[in-house]
């Protein structure tokens, strides 16, 4: 692998870090009311710095998933299939699970 493509990871990696941690953000918020509401709006964890989708999506589906398995939810279309593998598509997102470099950062990140 290329340092240019190793670097890319890492970015990606960080970026949807960063966006899964504001997600989680969110789903705390909402839990005071949470029985008042069936979806919530997160934001898309894709790898792009720029992207500002948002997901419609039920909290129990949220919180089922697998946040230890690395996973990540994204616009459909917003997977990158270059690092990371589509686990499972439903109405309105995609849940991807990272692979390789990018997956080896985002264990590193949660084990700190
Ligand atoms: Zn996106």
């Amino acid at each position: 692998m290329s340092g240019e493509q190793q670097e890319r990871e890492r970015r990606a990696a960080q970026n949807q870090l960063l966006f899964r941690a504001v997600n989680e953000q969110i789903v705390e918020m909402t839990e005071n009311f949470r029985s008042d509401l069936s979806d919530i709006n997160l934001v898309c964890e894709c790898w792009a710095p720029s992207c500002t989708g948002t997901i419609s999506c039920r909290i129990e589906d949220y919180e089922r998933l697998d946040r230890s398995g690395n996973m990540f939810l994204v616009l459909p279309g917003h997977e990158d299939l270059l690092v990371e593998d589509v686990v499972e598509a439903s109405n309105g997102y995609v849940v991807v699970r990272k692979r390789d470099l990018a997956a080896r950062i985002v264990q590193e990140a949660q084990a700190l």
